[in-house]
């Protein structure tokens, strides 16, 4: 619940967390917070239980990409790396957005306030994570040292899309950084709804399973885009949309050679 305090009137009234339309302001600091993180939590056991599904049943075989089986205790080794990813960047999530609060309204956005922020965040978010991502695999040092983690899988299952070396999934972060500072004040409800499909996007294209839903989505990136990045590390750098490699002329073809 949101306690509605008559507390006094900011500096900047037009911006951050403590602005609205209204004449008073929503002390809304840890709640927006805590809401984040039950998102993001919600979002992660989800994709446990996804993984378990894809790894442990046959739910999904006929639509498997790559056909090899999985290791039997796979799971089990990756989780170490995978939990102090998670507890990290929820530590750091919840410090961020605590500190970034006056960056974020609560009201509820307008259809074009909702499409036009989605869409930058979205965008900013992938075009520098195509660029991050292709500088991790065209720099040996950065390759060696920190990516080639992340390329242990060839085959993934979901929860792999964090199965990362730390320094990697901090230096993802600026993406949505920089569109946050672009946009100065970001919608809650916006935030939320790219957090959500980012972590169900990056499940899915590790999923090793064809996209079921999102290949129904305009310009979106489907599994088999990410899949074949994983088999065959060469090129399709960009994560959410696909167009980046296409722009950039890095798009693989499906029968690239392994080696
Ligand atoms: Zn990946
Ligand atoms: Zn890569």
């Amino acid at each position: 619940m949101l306690a509605h305090l008559p507390l006094p009137t900011p500096a900047s009234p037009k911006r951050g967390i403590y602005s609205s339309s209204t004449t008073y302001n929503l002390q809304l600091s840890m709640d927006f917070v805590y809401q984040t993180l039950a998102i993001n939590i919600l979002c992660n056991v989800f994709t446990f239980i996804f993984s378990c599904v894809v790894l442990y049943t046959n739910v999904f075989k006929n639509r498997r990409i790559q056909k090899q089986a999985y290791k039997p205790d796979i799971l089990w080794q990756r989780l170490p790396l995978i939990l102090f990813n998670l507890v990290a960047l929820t530590l750091l999530t919840a410090v961020g957005l605590y500190m970034g609060q006056g960056f974020f309204v609560k009201e509820n956005p307008s259809v074009l306030t909702f499409v036009m922020q989605l869409g930058l965040i979205l965008i900013c978010d992938d075009f520098y994570f195509y660029w991050y991502h292709r500088l991790l695999h065209q720099n040996k040092y950065l390759l060696a040292k920190i990516h080639s983690i992340h390329h242990r899988a060839s085959t993934p299952f979901p929860m792999e899309y964090i199965y990362v070396h730390p320094l990697e999934w901090l230096g993802g972060y600026v993406g949505p950084f920089i569109a946050i500072l672009l946009l100065q004040e970001v919608n809650v409800y916006v935030f939320w709804t790219y957090l959500i499909f980012r972590n169900l996007h990056e499940a899915d294209i590790h999923s090793d399973i064809r996209s079921i839903v999102f290949t129904k989505l305009p310009l979106i990136a489907p599994t088999e885009h990410h899949d074949l990045h994983h088999s065959r590390p060469y090129g399709n750098y960009s994560s959410t949309f696909n167009i980046w490699d296409k722009v950039f002329k890095t798009e693989m073809k499906t029968d690239a050679p392994k080696s």
